[in-house]
């Protein structure tokens, strides 16, 4: 996948508001919004190489979805992957 994968990106002409968390959004208001970015993220080409970006270059806001996941959930993410990054190293 090329660096430009954005330009694949399924939200790229998507409200970038369903994306983000708003101040003083409610949890129904919130649970809509993240169920209706999970499904344009659900049949994204580029989720992956998404995905990748966001754990790399993290800046955790909660209620931000990118790559169909929220922060918590990219954080359990990044936990998991530093676990097995780890476990490949004393195998090592
Ligand atoms: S996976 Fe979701 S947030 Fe990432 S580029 Fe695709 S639609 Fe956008």
């Amino acid at each position: 996948m090329s660096a430009n994968w954005r330009l694949e990106a399924a939200c790229r002409h998507e409200d970038p508001d369903l994306f983000f968390a708003a101040e003083g959004e409610t949890a129904h208001a919130r649970q809509a919004r993240e169920a209706s970015a999970r499904a344009i993220c659900a049949g994204c080409i580029v989720r992956s190489p998404c995905l990748d970006f966001r754990l790399t270059f993290e800046h955790q806001r909660d209620g931000d979805i990118w790559a169909g996941y929220d922060g918590e959930e990219r954080y359990g993410l990044r936990r998991a992957l530093l676990k097995r990054q780890q476990r490949k190293e004393r195998a090592a």
